[in-house]
């Protein structure tokens, strides 16, 4: 007989990936089966194994979410097939989540069930519209309440006129749709309409926005503000207590999209940091990036590896090339040889430092021509062995003058090549000619090129949605220019943080 697998009810937290406990991550990337309903961040969904079966049980357009007792019968199937099951729900499962009903069934079908809370909407969203739920002076006690009215549920309605008298601070869920009658009743028992009152919509994520007022006027402003569900509605004195700039909406970034044409592979760390300061991400993946060797040069060089003075690095791809296949070989670092390590820049040194490599040589500027020059000044070149560790693109000026000027014996290795990404037709382009973006960034010439070649498969419904041209350093705006675009901002440094730098000044000076 199969053993008796395990249900998780698990809390997806309010929308922003960093609020997920750990607890809840491991058990997304260990279950079998994984069920879902309309989770404000799905991303979290992306961590599930590749053999993690999904099940969306929530409302979808055309389709009425899947009724209760057919979710709790999955998870009771599921769960005597033996299967590890972890049932996601937004927030925390126990507030407003029928986590309670879905647990009381497990237990009566004895079946083994744990429970992990999330973090819910209501502390979410005060944190990050700065309203202390509690204060010494201001409030004292605090109320979950719904604004949802079940009419099928006539005696489990909030009665929002006792409510009214607690004197503590109330956080009513799905209440934007009922607004004018909550706000109403709580007028009716007694509250009055200087209390403060906010509502705090699509809290924690890019897009969250928010309306600090009072009770009585709070509807008129919910309203021009065009503030949409899911939201929650605070109300009590230590409202007032939140500011206008509140931490989360004043970074650089905030209510801003910018469009990342990396790679996918590559701009994970390029979307955190913008991620950091506020940024909304537009997803443009112009470029793709493809391991490319030619096997008898890499088998040549692998043998000779005891020969080189120098290996060079002119990318963080090609160090993860190159040592992929370095592994493939050898179990062990020391194979690579007494060569010293020169490398582009920053990033592609912190990369070899990763794997454990210390980097011998690094330019002040992160281009082929510094590394070339920097590498002649060494004065260690005349008849050296060079290893020149490389992409399809941009290698030649480096192999040249290390050949050239440095009288050196260059072997060049192509470990990946950079094609153009086409985005006819995908999600991504389709999303970029909706809505645009505030800016765009290139981080490399054939990031560009890319663009170029397919304007007319991104151009803009809209001209307003036009973004500003972010170059990442001086090649890159050259092919920009090369090609009549605008460079509007260039990085001082070659790198991600000045690029992001750079985007974060000039937008901080335009909402000054
Ligand atoms: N179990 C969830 C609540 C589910 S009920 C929790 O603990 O948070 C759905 C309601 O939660 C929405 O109508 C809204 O009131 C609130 N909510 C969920 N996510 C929210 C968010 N990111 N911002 C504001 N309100 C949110």
């Amino acid at each position: 007989m199969t053993e008796t697998g395990k249900v998780h009810l698990v809390g997806a937290g309010p929308g922003d990936l960093g609020l997920v406990t750990v607890r809840a991550c491991e058990l997304v990337a260990s279950c079998e089966v994984l069920l879902f309903d309309n989770l404000v961040n799905s991303s979290l969904l992306e961590r599930a194994g590749s053999d993690c079966e999904l099940i969306d049980v929530g409302k979808a357009p055309g389709r009425h979410a899947m009724p209760q007792e057919e979710i709790a019968a999955i998870l009771v199937k599921e769960a005597r097939a033996g299967k590890r099951v972890v049932r996601l729900k937004g927030g925390d499962p126990f507030v407003f989540g029928r986590g309670g009903e879905e647990m009381t069934i497990l237990r009566e079908s004895g079946i083994p069930y744990e429970i992990v809370p999330g973090v819910t909407a209501a502390l979410a969203c005060a944190a990050y519209a700065e309203i202390p739920l509690t204060h010494r002076e201001h409030g004292s006690s605090v109320s979950f309440l719904t604004g949802h009215e079940d009419v099928a549920k006539e005696a489990l309605r909030v009665d929002f006129q006792k409510f009214a008298t607690t004197g503590g601070t109330l956080c009513i869920y799905m209440g934007i749709g009922k607004l004018e009658s909550i706000l109403k009743e709580l007028e009716k028992g007694g509250m009055c309409p200087d209390t403060p009152a906010a509502v705090v919509s699509q809290g924690t994520l890019e897009r969250q926005r928010k309306v600090v007022s009072t009770l009585g006027s709070l509807l008129a402003q919910v309203n021009e503000a065009g503030l949409v569900a899911p939201a929650i509605v605070f109300v009590g004195a230590v409202v007032g207590l939140a500011s206008e700039r509140d931490w989360f909406s004043s970074r650089p970034l905030f209510g801003k999209k910018i469009a990342v044409t990396r790679a996918r592979a590559q701009s994970a760390e390029l979307k955190a940091l913008l991620e950091q300061v506020g940024a909304e991400i537009v997803e443009l993946p112009l470029l793709n990036v493809v391991p490319e060797v030619n096997k008898e040069i890499a088998s040549e060089v692998f043998a000779g590896l005891g020969t080189y003075e120098w290996i060079v690095f002119t990318s963080i791809n090609g160090v993860r090339e190159f040592l992929t296949l370095f592994f493939r070989g050898f179990q062990d670092l020391r194979c690579l040889g007494p060569a010293r390590i020169a490398c582009v820049g920053k990033a592609t040194a912190e990369e070899l430092n990763r794997h454990h490599l210390q980097v011998d040589l690094v330019p002040k500027k992160a281009t082929a021509e510094n590394l070339a020059q920097a590498l002649i000044e060494s004065e260690s070149l005349e008849n050296a062995n060079v290893l020149v560790v490389t992409g399809n693109r941009n290698r030649d000026v480096l192999v040249e003058m290390l050949e050239g000027i440095g009288h050196a014996i260059v072997d060049a290795m192509q470990v990946y090549a950079t094609g153009f990404n086409h985005l006819k037709g995908s999600k991504e382009a389709e999303r970029f000619c909706r809505e645009g973006a505030d800016a765009i960034v290139f981080a490399s010439s054939s990031a560009v090129e890319s663009f170029v070649e397919q304007q007319d498969d991104l151009a803009l419904e809209k001209e307003a949605h036009k973004p500003i041209h972010c170059s990442i350093g001086p090649a890159t705006s050259r092919t920009l220019k090369q090609n009549d675009l605008e460079v509007h901002l260039e990085a001082s440094h070659a790198n991600l943080p000045a690029v992001v730098e750079v985007l974060s000044q000039h937008f901080a000076n335009l909402s000054e």
